[in-house]
């Protein structure tokens, strides 16, 4: 049995999504066998991150800037304007470098079942940053799921209020994959056959 100390820390890294306890265990016993190389690296990294981490109040991203690099980079085009539900998406796009334009994170779907509404995503940012007029394409990246076909629907149906062209991710993308586990290549292939909402 490993110390209380050691416990509590393998329990915590337990929860992360991808590990179970035995990966928790390996991955502490490699901590401890790289104390210099990789675990003091890590707490630096962490307390780094926990100290400055902040939510983009334009787009949602999180970042350790506000607002976050993506909207402060002014080579991106302020034209073109992609929705992504989570953060996850965002940074699949934008590790590809696909695409120059600009983001908004909507922070979930609409689903009925989980009690998700319009009012509980950042939908009155999206259409705010329409109203002001510079965006003339909205390109909805959400996940081929029912809900967030609903939710691009929604958001369609919103904008039709606004002279913006309105158009979503071509779905060679598998039905229920997220972006972020798509390879470069579907995703380039999906961004660049965006086709208008029906
Ligand atoms: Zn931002």
């Amino acid at each position: 049995m490993p110390a209380p100390e050691l416990d509590r820390l393998i329990q915590t890294l337990a929860r992360l999504p991808g590990l179970g306890p035995r990966s928790a265990r390996r991955a502490v016993l490699q901590m401890i066998a790289k104390r210099q190389t990789l675990m003091e690296p890590l707490i630096a990294a962490l307390a780094s991150v926990s100290q400055t981490l902040t939510e983009c109040r334009i787009c949602g991203n999180i970042d350790t800037a506000d607002p976050c690099a993506q909207c402060a980079d002014p080579r991106r085009d302020a034209s073109l304007l992609c929705v992504v539900e989570g953060v996850a998406d965002l940074w699949a796009l934008d590790r590809s470098s696909l695409f120059g334009g600009r983001y908004h994170v909507l922070g979930g779907r609409l689903s009925a079942l989980d009690g998700v509404r319009p009012e509980d995503l950042r939908i009155e940012g999206l259409l705010a940053r329409v109203a002001c007029g510079d965006v003339r394409e909205v390109i909805l990246a959400l996940n081929a799921t029912l809900e967030g076909q609903t939710t691009a629907h929604y958001l369609a149906e919103q904008l039709a209020a606004y002279p913006v062209k309105v158009t979503q991710l071509a779905h060679g993308m598998p039905v229920g994959g997220e972006l972020d586990y798509l390879d470069e290549g579907t995703l380039a292939q999906a961004l660049k056959a965006r086709r208008p909402l029906a």
